[in-house]
């Protein structure tokens, strides 16, 4: 069992929803001390509340340097330091690239990959002065593996955060603090349910393991790459997706 997460200063962005809640749980199961960061301050504050373990939140846009900063910064005086940020804020709207305008190309880019590095770069200070840390980047098959018509940019967003995660992992060993990504492929969240059911009856005939990932199913794998017992794992990733990426064609997945 992963028990050395306990007592530990964690900072899960985008915890007040899907993916990044379920995070929160699995880490507050686990005794840690957590901070959720998300623009909404009313979800925020119901989570916190309906999340049994010591859970608290911060108002950022984590799109934002200042804002990212001071999130972090407060979090370390609140909970003695940070031991692991969980980067796992995102957005995902659906547009094909003959009607994307250049501002929605920027703006996820931002909230999924210049986040990246914002978290990585607040933290480090912090990171520095322990001696040691852990950052979990929640990327995506989409991108890095697949493709699926209207998101070129968070396609692009997501890879861009597993090219950016190699040269962090560099970096931060210097700060004996590692890096790693969890790639999601289709969980159950609100941004998913938003996508409409027949996208989310046709994601669940392409899995192997016939349904929609679980937010927990994420939280675990974030747990295992904060834990110490993943010391001597950096610049990696994992998908967690029910085995999507497997099948060669429509008629594999029918033989199953
Ligand atoms: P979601 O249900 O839409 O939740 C998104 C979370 O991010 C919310 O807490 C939201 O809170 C926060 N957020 C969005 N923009 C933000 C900003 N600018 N600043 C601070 N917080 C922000 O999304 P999800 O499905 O859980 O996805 C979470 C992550 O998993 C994303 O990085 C996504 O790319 C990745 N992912 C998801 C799936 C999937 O199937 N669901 C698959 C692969 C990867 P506020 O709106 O209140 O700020």
């Amino acid at each position: 069992m992963l028990t050395s997460i306990i007592g530990k200063s964690v900072i899960v962005t985008g915890g007040s929803k899907g993916i990044g809640r379920g995070i929160v749980s699995v880490f507050a199961r686990h005794g840690a001390n957590i901070t959720i960061a998300a623009r909404g301050e009313e979800t925020m504050k119901q989570v916190a509340a309906e999340i049994e373990g010591n859970v608290r939140y911060v108002v950022c846009d984590v799109s934002d340097w200042q804002s990212v900063n001071a999130m972090i910064n407060l979090t370390a005086e609140t909970q003695g330091g940070i031991d692991v940020v969980c980067a796992n804020a995102g957005t995902f709207p659906q547009t094909k690239i003959i009607d994307m305008e250049p501002d929605e190309w920027d703006e996820v880019m931002a909230t999924n990959l210049r986040s990246s590095f914002l978290c990585v770069k607040a933290a480090i200070p912090h990171f520095k002065k322990a001696g040691k840390g852990r950052v979990v980047l929640t990327s995506s098959i989409t991108g890095p593996i697949t493709g699926f018509p209207g998101w070129s940019h968070y396609g692009a967003s997501k890879a861009g955060q597993l090219g950016f995660l190699k040269t962090a992992a560099m970096e931060l060993s210097r700060y004996n603090t590692t890096i790693n990504a969890v790639m999601p492929g289709n969980i159950y969240t609100e941004g998913l349910q938003d996508l409409g059911q027949e996208y989310l009856d046709t994601m669940t005939t392409s899995i192997p393991l016939k349904r929609l990932g679980d937010v927990e199913d994420i939280g675990h794998a974030a747990l295992f790459f904060a834990s110490e017992e993943a010391a001597y794992i950096t610049g990696q990733q994992i998908v967690v997706d029910g085995g999507q990426i497997i099948p060669e064609s429509l008629e594999a997945i029918e033989e199953i």
